[in-house]
């Protein structure tokens, strides 16, 4: 990797994908509303079921293997990570466990981030080894020699969030991708925080996965999730036999794959606007001297990291943190952010156009262990926004100046 970042921006390789118009020449794709598919000679059917006929062909078998409209918006998917292939989940859970079930069979082990949303911290601390005999080891991934030492002959996959949640740190893609090919291991990235912003394929992650319940919806109306990667990796994840997507049925509901589809053309413009508020209230908050963390600021440990692996197009992210200090002064602030200054909304979640606030330690990561909590750097006092565009950037930054000055947190 040379010092720039040289990918193109994302939304070209989408822009280059075959529009899908409507049945009736509508702009938008037509709903796939069947669950099952005629076929035109008894022939075809047993071709299918031996797996030599399938979509996207044309050939499609039921609604819990693939449909039509799922599959379009799984193709812009794929475009957008500058992946081969792409297939829409439920959930962005249920694409983290089948992606991760889809690699590891029992016995296996893991090595992930000490720093991963809670759901993903439960599935692999608490559920794998109870039910799939799958262990792993929690390590911090912005040290490599820690991961390194972490991998044993059973290891299979490393896992991170691209941007962690909470603690905004960044992981170099490049370094664990190389290190985990080396071991003939896979690099699986959660990209739920930087849509975009990074692509961590062309960076050399083998599966990228996204909860797009978060930026890519855009409007914390819709579960839904995504995995990508190659094209095996999705035939293999819809094997009839052993294909976690097939076998335990966390399917995405076409009419969901559509509504989603008519928010992927806004999801740069989003993504621009949410950064550039982020950078802005970043660095007064700063300025003030309040704890921020947010990688856009030259003092985050991770700036330079994220400045050479970025689409530039795209900032820094829209998300920050602020170190209140104790539990009871972050509530104090969000309680005056949202009841008395209408800043946002106390609320888990983020990518939604109004700003989003919670404390990860009481809400998010509860999942984790105390021990494993300050490990990873999680404090107390920790208030995770998610920052919104509506309103002006004059409005907001009055409402959360007030907040703060009321807290005595400015003077
Ligand atoms: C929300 C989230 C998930 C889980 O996604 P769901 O769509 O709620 O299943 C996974 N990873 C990250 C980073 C998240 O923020």
């Amino acid at each position: 990797m040379s010092t720039e970042q040289t990918s193109i921006n994302p939304i070209e390789s989408l822009a280059d994908l075959r529009r899908e118009f409507g049945e009736h020449g509508g702009v938008n794709m037509s709903v796939e509303a069947s669950t099952t598919f005629t076929v035109m000679t008894p022939g075809t059917m047993p071709e299918m079921f031996q797996g030599r006929k399938a979509a996207p062909e044309g050939c499609y078998l039921y609604g819990r293997h693939f449909n039509p409209t799922v599959y379009n918006l799984s193709a812009q998917l794929a475009a957008l990570e500058g992946c081969e292939a792409a297939y829409c989940t439920a959930s962005g859970m249920a694409a983290i466990s089948a992606a991760l079930f889809h690699i590891c069979n029992s016995g296996d082990h893991i090595v992930a981030s000490n720093t991963v949303y809670g759901g993903s911290y439960a599935l692999m601390h608490d559920f794998f080894p109870v039910k799939a005999n799958i262990t792993t080891s929690f390590v911090d991934m912005t040290n490599l020699s820690a991961v390194e030492a972490a991998i044993t002959d059973n290891t299979k996959v490393i896992y991170a969030e691209s941007v962690a949640n909470p603690t905004l740190r960044i992981v170099d893609i490049p370094a664990l991708a190389k290190l985990a090919h080396s071991r003939g291991i896979q690099l699986v990235i959660d990209n739920t925080f930087s849509p975009l912003l990074l692509r961590p394929a062309d960076l050399g992650a083998d599966v990228v996965i996204h909860s797009m319940t978060k930026f890519i919806n855009g409007a914390s109306d819709i579960i839904a999730g995504v995995v990508c990667g190659t094209q095996e990796l999705v035939q293999g994840l819809m094997d009839l036999h052993t294909g976690p997507l097939m076998i335990l049925g966390p399917t995405m509901d076409p009419s969901i794959a559509a509504k989603i589809s008519l928010r992927i053309p806004h999801l740069a413009l989003r993504m621009v606007e949410h950064a550039r508020r982020a950078q802005l209230f970043a660095d007064k908050l700063a300025a003030f001297g309040v704890n921020v963390a947010y990688p856009g600021l030259s003092g985050h440990p991770d700036h330079e990291l994220l400045r050479r692996l970025r689409c530039a197009d795209y900032g820094y992210g829209g998300v920050l943190t602020l170190d209140m200090g104790t539990e009871e002064k972050a509530h104090a602030l969000m309680d005056l952010l949202q009841n008395k200054y209408h800043f946002g909304f106390m609320a888990v979640s983020l990518g939604y156009f109004d700003t989003l606030m919670s404390s990860p330690s009481t809400s998010t990561s509860s999942e984790m262990t105390e021990e494993d909590m300050t490990c990873a750097g999680i404090g107390q006092g920790l208030v995770r926004m998610s920052v919104g565009y509506t309103g002006t950037f004059e409005q907001r930054w009055t409402q959360l100046e007030s907040a703060l000055r009321e807290m005595g947190a400015i003077d």
